[in-house]
Parts: structure tokens; C-alpha cells; sequence
């Protein structure tokens, strides 16, 4: 069912220094939705020139000081949650759903950073790892990245930035955000936030196209990336010539397992959301199904059933429909091929398989009888697409799960916890949701990184989130008071050598050769 009533509203900004604009269409209307500055080469390096000078007094107020300006910001997206809401859903075509998650999820994670950031980055005093080594104090300190260049997707326009700058900035680095061409519109908002609660100037968005988010790699201190595995690829480039760190979040071809134990009501619309949530334009979606064959029929028709009953159009601000449009035509040209593609090889489609007949919008599709040779289970399609594959067992659901460039994340349907956490830990995938899908991206305790194809690095983690963001210092200072020099120091001295040699030697060393009696004969003889 489709049904276009969409209520975008404009938005413009066009900021000094631009040498052109561009315009932000709804894709699901057509409709232009704002105009926004293409910003140069020049002006990206004078934005981060400036954040460069405002950042240390950013580290100066300390942890405690940022949580204060974060927990405001939070207030501002709080207060201003309708709003953000229509722009997110201008610029991408969201049902209302869809869109409100961005600003819960932003809310959600900067109660988290802001909270638990002066624990995070607390300095620590680890202990030393040899008796020798009780004379000194030892502290480890996280001293932030100066500038942190955070370049994200079109997916989650508001809430994708939210999840690298709130941590980055909870280090106390200052942020330059680069966001998607496509839709930069929720990104502007955050930064009028930010300049509303009156907060410290760390926080800049730079717009345009794919050169600026390179003039950004080619400045900024670290580069934290969520994009495709091409772009990662081009900007792990620059940063290993620039000798500068980077985090990267790509692409995945992300599997579901459902073994025979499985609950099938579960698994079916378990895998229906996950493979059709945000019209199939989430990271983490499920994009390929590996079915026991003693529950495959029936698990492929409750999966179909479960599709077919999805309320597709584009809402206002009422939420009447499940699924809206994709993010732009490139997107829906890619899942028409993906689909055609496996038709043309054998495949069948049993519900969708085309256009939904507004915008960029395509029908939520299922397709079975499909192979590992067909670009729908090779390459990522980031559309509204379930291929189902029957497989003889779980080997073969694992053995076929990992054969693929991409190691996002997965998920495992079973009746029993044990076997799940059992089959997720031969998974080649950064994370796996046992009876779930996207549970690992609520959950900010824990890493979210892609392996192989998927990433380099991971975005939270705890105390890890923040101290990505973070050079660590290691400081020694004297616990004892200090002689006019120490035993080690010139001029050598043989006798003295010999017991600092022999005592570092013997207490880290085990068993009887620790003492190395005859080298230490050796030494004083000469
Ligand atoms: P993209 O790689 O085309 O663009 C991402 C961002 O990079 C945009 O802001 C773009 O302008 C910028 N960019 C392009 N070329 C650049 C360059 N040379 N230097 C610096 N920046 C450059 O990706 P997309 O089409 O916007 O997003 C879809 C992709 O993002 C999918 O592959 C999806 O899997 C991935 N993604 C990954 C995650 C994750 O957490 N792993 C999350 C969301 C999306």
C-alpha cells in the first residue's frame, strides 16, 4: 500500500566563504528541501584552524565541565525533538517512526558519554609490573586528539553524527563533522544547537560533497569514518600518509542463522525488521537468511506473510506506515539490479521484487532459491531485499554465513541460549545477537566494529568510546626521595651493574637460571 503525504519543510543554509550550493531533496517526493553551502578546500582548513585554537580550553574544564555542556545539549534535543524529527524525515523519506529514532537514540547516547566520561577518562595508576619498578608512581593520562574529523553516511542523518561527536567530544577534543551530501539538513541542526545553549565553539559542520570530506582527512588530528568499504579504503590511505589515526565503519552482508530449535514466529519477524527497518538501509541489517532445511518452508512462509503485511508510504506526522522511501535513486538502482540480477539466475521472488511506485521507494522483498554466486547474497544491497537460502545444518549455515568479505554483524534464531552464544563465537562477524537484531547497537557498553570489509576499529565500548579519542601520556615521578644519580647512570660501574642487571634479571625471569650466575661472573671479570 502506498499512499504520498508528506509534510517537508525547508530548510537553508548557506554559510560564509562558499563558493557554491547544492540542494537536499526528499527522495520519496522529489521535493527540494533545502539548499546548503558546497564548502571548499579553504574553508575546511580555516574551520579547523579555528577549532585547533578553541580546543585547549576545552580539555582545560576537564570532564565534569564537558558533561555540563553535553547534559544541556541533550536539554536542546529534548526540547526540540518534533522538529528534529520533520527534518529528519524531509531529507530522507522516513516513515515517522522511523525518523523519531534518531533523536531517541541521540538522547539515549549522550545521557551515557556525558555520565560515565570523568570515570572513562579518569587517570590511572597502574601497578608496576616488577617489584623494581615500586620506586616510581605511574600514571597513565588520556590526553584528547586536538581536532577529531567525523565524516558520516545518509542512513541516520541526526543520529549517526551524534554517535562519534558526542564521544569525541566528551574527550575533549574539538569535532568537525562532514555530513552526507544527501542529508546534511539534521546535521546543521546540531550545530545550531550547539551554538544555542551558548556552548564553547569545539563543534563545527562543514557541507558538500566528497572533497570536503577529504580536505577534512587532510586536517584533522583522526578521522572516524562510517561509510562504504571504498571510501574507508581512499581515507585509510591519506591517514597512513598523514601518520594519523582512524576508526572505520563500513559496509556488511550481514547473515541470520535459523536453526530447526528456533522459535518461528520469533525469527520471522525478528528478520522482517531486520531486513526492513529504515528500508533495509541500516549497517547492521540483515541481508542474507540461512535456514535448517526442516524449518525452511515453514519458516519462509511466516517470513513472507510477515513482509507482505508491511505498510509501506510516506507519513507526515502521523506514523501510519512501516516503510518509506530510499535515500536516493543511486540505492534503488542498486536493488533493482540486485533483484534482477537473481530473477535472471533462477531465483524466485515471492512478495515485491519492484518499485513501490513513489519516489525512490521499492517494494520489501523476499526472494528464495538463491545461490552464492548472485550479487543479492554477495555484495551488500542496503535495500529492502531477504534472500533465503536453505542450508543441510548448522555447519553449513556457519560455513556459508562466513563466506563473505564483509564481518558486520550477524545474528543466531534458536531454541537454546547455549547453542546461539555457541554458533555466534565461530562467527566471523564483529558482533552477533543471539534471538535479536540490532540489540549490539543499544548497547553502548559494548565495541561496534566491523571486521574484515566491515571496519577498522570500533565506535564505543565503554571506556573505550572515549579513549579512542585520546593520546595516552604515561608520566613516572619518584615515590622515593631521589640520590645525585641513580645506580645505572654514567659512569658505568661494574659491581653496581651487576646487582641492577641481575636483580631486573631475577625478577623477571623464573626458576633457578633467573640468577645467570656465570654471566654475572663473566660481567666482573671483564
Ligand atoms: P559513502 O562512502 O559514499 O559516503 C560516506 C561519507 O563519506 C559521505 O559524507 C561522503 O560525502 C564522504 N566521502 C565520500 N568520498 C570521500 C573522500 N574521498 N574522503 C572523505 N569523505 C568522503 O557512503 P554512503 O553511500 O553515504 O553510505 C552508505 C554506506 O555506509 C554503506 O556501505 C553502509 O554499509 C555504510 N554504513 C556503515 C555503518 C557502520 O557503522 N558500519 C553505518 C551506516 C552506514
Amino acid at each position: 500500500m502506498t499512499d504520498i503525504h508528506s509534510a517537508p519543510q525547508r530548510t537553508d543554509s548557506v554559510l560564509e566563504g562558499t563558493d557554491s550550493v547544492f540542494e537536499v531533496r526528499n527522495p520519496g517526493t522529489g521535493e527540494i528541501v533545502g539548499t546548503v553551502a558546497e564548502q571548499t578546500a579553504d574553508v575546511v582548513a580555516a574551520a579547523i584552524a579555528e577549532l585547533r585554537l578553541r580546543q585547549p580550553e576545552w580539555e582545560a574544564i576537564g570532564p565534569r565541565g564537558r558533561r555540563d555542556w553535553l547534559l544541556k545539549f541533550q536539554d536542546w534535543l529534548i526540547d526540540h525533538t518534533e522538529h528534529l524529527t520533520d527534518v529528519v524525515q524531509s531529507e530522507t523519506g522516513k516513515p515517522r517512526v522511523d525518523a523519531m529514532i534518531d533523536p531517541a537514540f541521540a538522547t539515549d547516547l549522550i545521557g551515557y558519554y556525558a555520565r560515565r566520561a570523568p570515570k572513562f577518562l579518569a587517570e590511572e595508576h597502574p601497578s608496576p609490573h616488577s617489584p623494581l619498578a615500586r620506586v616510581k608512581r605511574l600514571t597513565t593520562v588520556y590526553r584528547p586528539y586536538p581536532v577529531v574529523g567525523v565524516i558520516t553516511p545518509w542512513n541516520f542523518p541526526l543520529a549517526m553524527p551524534i554517535l562519534d561527536i558526542i564521544p569525541a567530544l566528551a574527550a575533549g577534543a574539538a569535532v568537525v563533522l562532514k555530513p552526507s551530501e544527501v542529508t546534511p539538513l539534521s546535521a546543521l541542526e546540531l550545530a545550531r544547537g550547539w551554538a544555542e545553549i551558548g556552548a564553547p565553539p569545539v563543534f563545527t559542520v562543514v557541507t558538500g560533497p566528497g572533497e570536503t570530506g577529504a580536505a577534512v582527512v587532510a586536517e584533522a588530528d583522526f578521522i572516524q569514518f562510517t561509510g562504504s568499504t571504498a571510501t574507508g579504503r581512499r581515507i585509510a590511505v591519506t591517514c597512513a600518509e598523514r601518520m594519523i589515526p582512524y576508526s572505520l565503519e563500513l559496509g556488511g552482508k550481514d547473515p541470520a542463522i535459523v536453526l530447526a530449535d528456533a522459535d518461528l514466529d520469533r525469527a520471522a519477524h525478528g528478520i522482517a525488521f531486520g531486513g526492513m527497518f529504515n528500508s533495509g538501509q541500516v549497517c547492521i541489517s540483515v541481508e542474507r537468511v540461512y535456514v535448517e532445511a526442516p524449518v525452511y518452508d515453514e519458516f519462509v512462509a511466516k517470513l513472507t506473510k510477515a513482509v507482505r503485511g508491511l505498510r509501506q508510504g510516506l507519513d507526515g506526522r502521523k506514523a501510519r506506515f512501516d516503510i518509506g522511501a530510499l535515500a536516493n535513486e543511486n540505492q534503488t538502482r542498486i536493488v533493482q539490479r540486485h533483484v534482477d540480477e537473481a530473477v535472471a539466475a533462477g531465483a524466485r521472488v515471492l512478495t515485491g521484487g519492484k518499485r513501490a511506485g513513489f519516489g525512490t521507494a521499492f517494494e520489501p522483498t523476499v526472494l528464495v532459491d538463491v545461490d552464492h554466486t548472485m550479487s543479492c547474497v554477495k555484495e551488500e544491497t542496503f535495500g529492502p531485499t531477504l534472500p533465503v537460502i536453505k542450508v543441510a545444518d548448522e555447519a553449513e549455515a556457519v560455513r556459508l554465513a562466513n563466506d563473505s568479505p564483509y564481518g558486520l554483524s550477524a545474528s543466531v534464531w534458536t531454541g537454546s541460549r547455549e547453542r546461539g552464544e555457541r554458533v555466534a563465537r565461530r562467527l566471523e562477524a564483529g558482533a552477533v545477537n543471539v534471538n535479536d537484531v540490532f540489540a549490539n547497537l543499544f548497547n553502548y557498553a559494548l565495541p561496534m566494529g566491523g571486521w574484515r570489509l566491515s571496519g577498522v576499529g570500533a565506535r564505543w565500548g565503554g571506556a573505550q568510546g572515549v579513549r579512542k579519542y585520546c593520546r595516552q601520556q604515561a608520566i613516572t615521578a619518584p615515590m622515593l626521595p631521589t640520590q645525585r644519580k641513580e645506580m645505572i647512570w654514567y659512569p658505568y660501574s661494574v659491581p653496581k651493574l651487576t646487582i641492577a642487571l641481575g636483580a631486573m634479571r631475577a625478577a623477571g625471569a623464573r626458576g633457578v637460571r633467573r640468577f645467570d650466575l656465570p654471566g654475572l661472573w663473566r660481567l666482573r671479570r671483564g
